[in-house]
């Protein structure tokens, strides 16, 4: 039984990373199975680190979250070598005792090779988001956008938002190198692109807080299109004060930029009495188009990423 006995108790089944580096993970949570990639090698240095599911935060060591397929081929590599192993210690058993004599009885065990159990291949899933974790440096994909790092467990949403404020800069920069109408278009596109990005952070970081309230719903449908609404929701929800990272009159400049972009987006840009009233805009006349400025969004694009900093900081010290 040489062939068997080089097997040992253990078969170790190597699994391969993608043609992008990456390897597949599966969250161990039965309410989760959520697919995601890593890039061994790359993150946090260390044996035996957790691995943290980049969509519901669980965490367990990396040899829980290999996935279906992973385990299915690794059995199939396993069963194929001991199948070999056994038909070939069973080949060296042969033997063939010619019969003797007129009534003489042979005997004989001939091994004909037989099937080896098919290997059962996977392909590892395409996925949308591929990210670096400004944190950790780990390289990972998740379906979606937002996400825990697998390996600092730090989430994305900050990363993603100044990752989006940065392509908001460069239109403002294109802006300055084209016509005057497209360059009109590109900063107000520039201004909603600004306020999408800030809402996507603002939903996501109350969305994974949301399971620390009594009324999780609620949390979950904080709008950040408007940040004055935002501002009371997330006094009343989570008693954070989202103007306390600011100062002077930033404050005032990011109500009124938020204000400017629901005209461009709900009124053709035309000012109307509510907005007079909301900002105090001095320069704004009823009935006539708002303006806005490269720089009024290069300021805004500032302030944003000053308020995030500071919410982030805010819901990282939440009860
Ligand atoms: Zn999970
Ligand atoms: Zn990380």
């Amino acid at each position: 039984m040489t062939h068997l006995r080089r097997l040992g108790n253990s078969i170790s089944v190597r699994i391969q990373p993608d043609e992008d580096g990456f390897t597949g993970r599966e969250c161990p949570n039965p309410e989760c199975e959520g697919y995601f990639k890593i890039e061994f090698g790359t993150g946090l240095k260390g044996e035996n680190m957790p691995c943290h599911c980049p969509y519901c935060g669980h965490t367990a060591s990396h040899d829980h979250f290999w996935t279906k397929e992973q385990v299915e081929y690794a059995q199939s590599v396993a069963l194929r070598q001991l199948t070999d192993a056994f038909q070939k210690d069973l080949k060296k058993l042969e033997f063939d005792h010619k019969p003797r004599g007129p009534l003489g009885i042979g005997f004989s065990l001939k091994v004909k090779p037989g099937h080896l159990p098919p290997i059962r291949y996977y392909r590892e899933k395409r996925l949308e988001t591929e990210v670096v974790c400004s944190n950790c440096t780990l390289r990972y994909a998740v379906y979606g956008v937002f996400a825990f790092c697998p390996d600092c467990g730090l989430h994305n949403s900050l990363q993603i938002l100044s990752k989006n404020l940065e392509l908001v800069i460069k239109m403002l920069d294109m802006a300055m190198t084209t016509e005057v109408d497209l360059a009109t278009r590109l900063i107000e596109n520039a201004l909603e692109d600004c306020v999408s990005a800030f809402d996507g952070f603002g939903r996501e970081i109350c969305r994974i807080h949301a399971n620390k309230l009594v009324d999780p719903i609620r949390a979950e449908k904080v709008s950040f299109q408007n940040l004055e609404g935002a501002q009371r929701s997330l006094s009343e929800l989570f008693n954070i004060d989202l103007t306390a990272g600011l100062a002077g009159d930033e404050w005032t400049i990011a109500v009124q930029g938020f204000q400017k972009r629901h005209l461009l987006a709900h009124k053709m840009g035309v000012v109307d009495e509510e907005y007079i009233r909301k900002t105090g805009d001095k320069r704004a006349v009823v009935g006539r188009k708002v303006t806005i400025g490269a720089d009024e969004v290069r300021g805004l694009v500032r302030i944003l990423d000053q308020l995030a900093q500071s919410l982030f900081g805010d819901f990282a010290r939440f009860p």
